[in-house]
């Protein structure tokens, strides 16, 4: 991995979860880092000097709202102007909103379609130029197993990850013939906030204690019976920044104890 010491990767939404996961396993290849995502000051601002401590590679934090295609434009071209270059892109920052089709706040709609499909595209379109002027690049969509099936009551998440394949593929053909690669990681349960909340959810509705309510959502999608690991998820994304991965294109790769399988 030693090739990839010096480059410059912008996680976005890596104050949590798997982003962070991804964000420490680039960092732990040398790879400097922008840090993206809500959360405590303090917290974020410990979080970025742990990084640099633990890795010594050089780690920044942007704020961007990447609701905000403006912010997300913003959050590229600091990006560049402050480090150099983006040579990594990771889109990742994503929100969740369940309730039936009928009960489907128009607002949430907006605003998932907004993180999970439309700053993508943003960010991409931004970051492009400047991995084609220095001739190499990896651009990592997260989208989940909502990418490839569907469940109940995700219409949003859903279409937003289905659409999120699209792209990567789109992509990957308009990248086809150059050293950027663009693919798609499609992560089943993973242990992050976003996932606790449904938990808790669904702790709330059944009354049943937590550790029933993580046992019942992996039952019913993921056969393994286990969370995958925000580690994970970042072991295959720095494998996808790899050479031996330069002709994986367009793909969208499962980490999902089998759910997809199915
Ligand atoms: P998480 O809630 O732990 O992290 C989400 C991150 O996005 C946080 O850093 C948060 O601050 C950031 N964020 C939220 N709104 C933002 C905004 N407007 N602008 C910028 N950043 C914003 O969630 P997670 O589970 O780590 O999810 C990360 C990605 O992985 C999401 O795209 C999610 O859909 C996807 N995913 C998660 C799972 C899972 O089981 N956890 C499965 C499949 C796919």
């Amino acid at each position: 991995m030693a090739a990839l010491g010096g480059k410059v990767a912008v996680v976005t939404g890596s104050t949590s979860g798997i982003g962070l996961g991804m964000a420490r396993a680039l960092a732990g290849a040398g790879v400097n880092i922008v840090l993206n995502g809500f959360g405590d000051a303090g917290a974020i601002s410990a979080l970025r000097e742990r990084l640099i401590d633990e890795f010594k590679v050089k780690v920044r934090y942007d704020a961007a709202d990447l609701m905000k295609p403006a912010q997300v434009r913003g959050l590229i071209e600091r990006s560049v102007a402050e480090f150099g270059a983006v040579d990594v892109l990771v889109n990742n920052a994503g929100i969740q909103h369940v309730a039936p089709i009928e009960e489907f706040p128009d607002e949430r709609w907006e605003a998932v379609i907004a993180l999970n499909l439309s700053a993508s595209f943003h960010a991409i379109k931004a970051a492009l130029p400047h991995m084609r002027r220095r001739g190499w690049g990896r651009i990592i969509n997260i989208s989940s197993a909502h990418g490839l099936v569907a469940s109940v009551q995700k219409v949003a998440y859903v279409a937003a990850k289905h659409g999120l394949l699209g792209i990567t593929k789109v992509v990957a053909l308009e990248t086809a013939g150059t050293a950027i690669t663009c693919n798609a990681i499609c992560p089943g349960w993973v242990l992050t906030p976003l996932v606790q909340k449904q938990i808790d959810e669904l702790a709330r509705r059944e009354n049943i204690p937590e550790a029933e309510a993580k046992r019942r959502l992996l039952a019913e999608k993921q056969p393994s019976g286990e969370f995958a690991t925000p580690e994970q998820v970042g072991g295959l994304a720095l494998f996808l920044c790899s050479d031996a991965a330069a002709q994986i294109r367009g793909a969208a790769l499962s980490i999902d104890g089998a759910w997809t399988a199915q």
